[in-house]
């Protein structure tokens, strides 16, 4: 009987806990072709939502992490898959916005030799019109600069092969923008679709400071196409401010000395100002990150492991 572990990332989930075990034994009930548990990590909750896991401990084959502080859910995943010791890990969310009974379908495809199975939303009706539209930019923007591509409106809900986890282990990148990295190791992967549901209890720990940082990591992670492309800009802005050089000293040459132009000036130093301090504040972002990177800090710190006890 194959083994499958599902790792779900619990912060200030008091209310989602109980709500979400008793959704997902309906689904893995009918699936008695496979040995189910959980790894529930508690990414540093303030609430009770450590007692609630506790509490569901004793009643199914469950381990708790407990991290010492908020790390974020990347993070959390993280700790999930290096804990991993099954033949298949699903990673989904405790809100219920992964919809349980899409496991059985996962795994069916697992059992057909896909190695990974992500969750495409073909139906984001409920997300806020904003969050649609800046995740659509992020996915272009992203896509056309970065060396992988993420496919577009697939989250961190996905089945793989204790394979696949064994390569992500490896990459022990601080920035760790967890699409980009599943993206990054490859394997046999298939889709399927599902309309996402809105959250059962509780509210999105996303604010749009943390979204914009996340969109920011999420490119500078996998590409360096945002610094490197100064060079041409610079190249292309030379060249054009060579011809219009030569353009003013010929005219000047011919018609004489003509002192109109503080409108001009101004322009071109605005412009040309702004240009550098972007260019500059991004150059600044990655060497942020190198900063972060080079210190090799743990990606969490665990404070206690509860295991079950048997
Ligand atoms: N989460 C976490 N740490 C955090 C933020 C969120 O472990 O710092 C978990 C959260 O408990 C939930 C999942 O990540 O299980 C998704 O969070 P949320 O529903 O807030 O994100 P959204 O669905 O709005 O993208
Ligand atoms: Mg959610």
């Amino acid at each position: 009987m194959k083994t499958v572990t599902i790792i779900v990332p619990f912060y200030n989930e008091e209310e989602s806990v109980d709500i979400f075990f008793s959704h997902i034994d309906e689904t893995l009930n009918d699936l008695t072709e496979f040995n189910f548990s959980f790894i529930c990590i508690d990414d540093g909750s303030s609430d009770t939502t450590l007692d609630a896991l506790k509490k569901q401990q004793s009643v199914r084959d469950l381990e708790i992490i407990e991290f010492s502080r908020n790390f974020g859910k990347e993070s959390a995943i993280t700790a999930g898959l290096d804990n991993f010791s099954a033949d298949i890990a699903i990673i989904m969310d405790s809100d219920l916005q992964d919809p349980p009974k899409l496991i059985s379908e996962m795994l069916q495809q697992i059992q057909k030799g896909y190695e990974v199975v992500t969750a495409t939303r073909t139906d984001r009706s409920k997300d806020s019109y904003f969050k649609r539209t800046t995740a659509k930019w992020f996915y272009k923007a992203h896509n056309s600069f970065s060396e992988i591509q993420i496919p577009e409106n697939v989250g961190d809900f996905r089945a793989m092969t204790s394979q696949v986890v064994q390569e992500i282990r490896r990459l022990r990148e601080n920035n760790r923008f967890m699409k980009g990295i599943f993206t990054w190791v490859g394997f046999k992967t298939t889709t399927i679709n599902y309309s996402r549901p809105e959250r059962e209890k509780g509210e999105t720990k996303w604010s749009i400071t943390k979204l914009w940082n996340f969109a920011v990591d999420g490119i500078t992670s996998f590409s360096s196409l945002p610094i490197k492309i100064w060079t041409y800009i610079g190249v292309v802005i030379a060249i054009i401010s060579l011809i219009y050089a030569l353009v003013i000293i010929t005219r000047t040459l011919i018609f004489g000395i003509d002192v109109p132009g503080y409108a001009s000036i101004l322009v071109f130093i605005l412009f040309l100002g702004s240009l550098q301090l972007i260019s500059i504040g991004l150059i600044g972002e990655y060497i942020g990150r190198i900063y972060m990177e080079v210190k090799e800090r743990p990606i969490y710190v665990v404070k206690r492991i509860h295991k079950k006890e048997s």
